[in-house]
């Protein structure tokens, strides 16, 4: 029999009228197969939580990750009841009754193993379980959180581990786009792109999936589809490189306002520092992102600047200073107001004049780029936050994204 996950995001179960449409799309689906459903909580609830946590200033790991994943069993208790009610055979189950064992990096756990076998018993016996998102147990039977947006990779993580035969994530639009189609209407739909092209998406910023979900989705190749709840379109696959038939010089145009960037002036130029300094950091898990490094005029010191996501900005600047003596610098200097914008595309690899075009029209709009990296499929920039849709709206008229 055939085995279908099915993901709903927070606003796709963000009533009750919206829970009965998502068991309306289960129940169609249904017919000849079995499902496993993963749900996020309603839209707006893993926000209060996380307004709760500032409110009291808490710093328990193990009570914040708690709170944090409490929406999703709303969510699942309130789909089964609705499903049973139509005399379907259904369970909710959260994340340690599978159980979905993760690390112990609390509020960025990863998944680590799904029991198959139990899921196979809840199969045997259920004809769609409800699996609550964003949530796992570790080693300590303590409640793990996967990050924001974590409830992509709860489904896909078990798709992976069922081998299902579909994984399809529906979200509030009805696809993947050109760049985020809340920011520009312009924005088109894409209705194929690579795992690769998908990852550099996600992970500078569009939030349509979950970085790692992605991630984990081109390990196991599996496809995905990420569609809407509200129309009846099909959405976006994204697929192995290889089913693609024509790659994009530039697929898409994304940003970020999650980063924050670290400046250290005055650093020894010297082997073995910047070992020093991401050495710390990766010690304390903290992510670095774009790194730029620049020699000074005398040649003895260097300027080193990185950019950290936001939520560890503080920890990072404490950390350096705590180790001022190890490091020896200067001055330390934070900047929270900046954008990072980045263009993506396949056929990047082998196609020139991407990045000119880029910083030729970033230029004609007056905006002055900070730090630029770039990957065989991506270039990104670093600019002031306050020109991230001029950026955003005139890159996605520059590669004629809209008219696609
Ligand atoms: P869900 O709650 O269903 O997980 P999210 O809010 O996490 O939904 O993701 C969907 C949102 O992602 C859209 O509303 C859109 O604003 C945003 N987004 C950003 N970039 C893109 C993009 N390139 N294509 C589609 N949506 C995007
Ligand atoms: N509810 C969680 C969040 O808001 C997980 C998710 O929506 O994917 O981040
Ligand atoms: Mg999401």
């Amino acid at each position: 029999m055939k085995l279908v996950v099915m993901k709903f995001g927070g606003t796709s179960v963000g009533s009750i009228d919206k829970i009965n449409n998502v068991a309306n799309i289960v129940e169609k689906e249904l017919n000849d197969k079995k499902l496993i459903v993963v749900l996020s909580a309603m839209s707006g609830v893993t926000n209060k939580m996380q307004e709760y946590i500032d409110e009291i200033e808490s710093n328990e790991i193990i009570e914040n990750d708690l709170i944090l994943t409490s929406g999703e069993a709303v969510s699942v208790g309130l789909l089964s009841a609705i499903l049973k009610k139509r005399n379907i055979k259904s369970i909710p189950l959260l994340g340690w009754q599978i159980p979905i064992i993760t690390d112990s990096n609390y509020q960025k756990a990863k998944i680590l193993n799904i029991d198959k076998n139990r899921i196979d018993q809840f199969l045997k016996n259920y004809d769609v379980i409800v699996v609550a998102g964003f949530q796992g147990v570790n080693i300590d039977g303590n409640i793990t959180s996967l990050g924001r947006g974590g409830s992509d990779t709860t489904a896909v993580a078990v798709a992976a581990a069922v081998d299902a035969d579909r994984c399809d994530i529906y979200t509030d639009v009805d696809g993947v786009y050109t760049t985020d189609p809340n920011l520009e209407p312009k924005a088109k739909k894409i209705n194929k792109l690579a795992f690769e092209e998908m990852l550099e998406m996600s992970s500078t910023g569009a939030k349509v999936l979950h970085t790692r979900s992605v991630e984990l989705a081109m390990k196991n190749n599996l496809t995905l589809q990420v569609l809407s709840s509200i129309t009846k379109q099909s959405g976006t696959f994204v697929v192995d490189e290889n089913k693609l038939i024509e790659k994009e010089i530039v697929s898409g145009v994304s940003y970020s306002n999650n980063e924050s960037k670290l400046t250290l002036s005055g650093i020894a130029d010297k082997p073995g520092i910047s070992a020093t300094i991401f050495g710390l950091l990766a010690n304390n898990n903290i992510n670095v992102d774009m790194i730029v490094q620049n020699t000074s005029q005398d040649g003895i010191t260097a300027n080193i600047t990185f950019t950290v996501p936001n939520s560890e900005i503080h920890n990072a600047k404490k950390l350096i200073e705590e180790n001022k003596k190890l490091i020896d610098f200067k001055s330390i200097e934070t900047d929270t107001n900046i954008s990072k914008i980045s263009v993506i595309g396949m056929g990047m690899m082998s196609q020139s004049g991407v990045a000119k075009k880029m910083f030729t029209t970033l230029a004609d709009n007056s905006i002055n780029i900070l730090a630029i990296s770039t990957s065989e499929i991506k270039i990104s920039v670093l600019i002031d936050k306050k020109f991230t849709k001029i950026a955003v709206k005139s890159l996605h008229d520059a590669y004629n994204l809209g008219s696609k």
